[in-house]
């Protein structure tokens, strides 16, 4: 398909090939050297950083790293100055990572402004492209500091924080040669960017179990995250009659059921999860006293989740009183489900039909950097298929030729793209 595509478009020269050979040698640069761990504010993060600046520079870009330690790379449209259409993605890692997660859109949308300059084709807007320094989260247990700088919205507090060393963020970024009071110098304005525009692999199924090289994304999926500790009665295993017993796990098990339950009938898109137990005193011959369990709900809409978090709020209240179970049960996180923007999102449809594929649309049940950068800019995402779905793992993997799909339905989105007040 990428064929015919190809001959469409007269060009012939594939971009795949040289995107997939840079993701190999940004792989390479790793803490250590059997797996891919690569992260923020590391000398790692520096090769890093120094690589894919030579990139852009080699893509007729001007590179440079900002305060936070994001590259930044500017095309110029067909005059100096133009607002800018922004792509972008992280590049750095979690531990143990595999290689495409985050510099897969990164490096193909500096491979598609190589293509631009090499034709010497300049567009009415400029394209820059953000490598995001930190979107993981490993080291401060932060995640988006990267794209929160450029979006203005960098917490200052977040300096104090301080890595598994006792490092703050304030002292790594002065080692690494960053200046902390300077990070709102990485903020930019809403009215330098048309739009916002990420590549990125899907990191689950769906697309593999449709056939489908690439997927347009709907929403990046808002998630409400619960703590419940219940609270019952320890006792001896064999002398406690089952109808007298306060059993905390037992009643645990039957509310991760209920969620399971309610997640499985409450409509697309809906998912839960719990992902950690811990149960006092944990022993064969004792009846559980206590068991404390998380709670990961999450819906392509903030209306969808909040009703099923609600219902599955209610459920557990039913069972824990219903088996005279004290309870505490918290909200520890919420964030709110960022829309792609339906104008700009059409233009990825369009680009994707054009391209020979059929637009299959789904929402992202990961986090991005475009939930931070939605706060400056209206923004949109461009999924390609991994294999077996699976991310965070060093067997990640993309096929070339969808890697070569995704660059191609990228670099006509470039092309044909409108800003917010054309297209409508
Ligand atoms: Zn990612």
């Amino acid at each position: 398909m990428s064929g015919t595509s190809a001959s469409m478009t007269g060009k012939a020269s594939p971009l795949g090939e040289e995107i997939v050979s840079r993701i190999n040698r940004l792989a390479a640069i790793s803490e250590t050297a059997d797996n891919l761990t690569r992260i923020f504010l590391t000398s790692e993060h520096r090769a890093a950083a120094d690589l894919i600046m030579g990139w852009m520079g080699d893509a007729g870009m001007r590179a440079h790293l900002d305060a936070i330690g994001n590259v930044c790379g500017r095309y110029e449209g067909q005059r100096p100055g133009l607002p800018c259409l922004m792509l972008g993605s992280h590049y750095d890692t979690v531990r143990d990572a595999g290689k495409w997660d985050g510099p897969l859109g990164l490096i193909a949308a500096i491979s598609c402004i190589a293509d631009l300059n090499k034709r010497g084709r300049r567009l009415p807007f400029a394209i820059e492209v953000t490598g995001f320094a930190d979107e993981e989260g490993v080291r401060f247990a932060s995640t988006l500091l990267g794209s929160r700088a450029v979006a203005g919205t960098f917490d200052e507090r977040a300096l104090a924080s301080k890595d598994e060393a006792g490092i703050s963020l304030r002292e790594a970024l002065v080692q690494f040669g960053l200046d902390p009071d300077q990070i709102g110098k990485a903020a930019r304005r809403r009215g330098e960017l048309l739009a916002y525009l990420e590549l990125h692999i899907e990191q689950g199924p769906v697309l593999e179990s449709r056939d489908l090289p690439v997927g347009v994304v709907t929403a990046i999926a808002g998630a409400t995250r619960l703590s419940a500790r219940l609270t019952g009665m320890a006792g001896h295993a064999g002398t406690v009659p089952m109808a007298l017993r306060r059993d905390a796990l037992a009643g645990s098990a039957e509310c991760i059921s209920a969620i399971e339950q309610s997640c499985r009938s409450g409509g697309d898109g809906l998912v839960g999860t719990v992902g950690t137990i811990h149960v006092a005193p944990g022993a064969t011959n004792v009846i559980p006293g206590q068991a404390h369990f998380t709670i990961d709900i999450r819906a392509p809409t903030d209306t969808h989740r909040n009703r099923a978090v609600a219902e599955i709020v209610r459920q557990i209240e039913a069972i824990t009183k219903r088996r005279s179970l004290e309870l505490q049960l918290d909200v520890t996180h919420e964030n709110r489900t960022v829309p792609c923007a339906h104008w700009l999102k059409a233009q990825v449809a369009e680009a994707v039909a054009a391209e020979g594929y059929p637009v299959f649309e789904l929402p992202s049940g990961a986090g991005h950097d475009g939930m931070a950068m939605a706060d400056i800019a209206d923004v949109a995402m461009l999924f390609v298929r991994c294999r077996g779905g699976l991310s965070h793992h060093p067997d990640e993997h993309v096929e070339p030729a969808d890697v070569e799909a995704g660059a191609r339905v990228l670099l006509r989105l470039i092309e044909n793209f409108r800003p917010r007040d054309a297209a409508q």
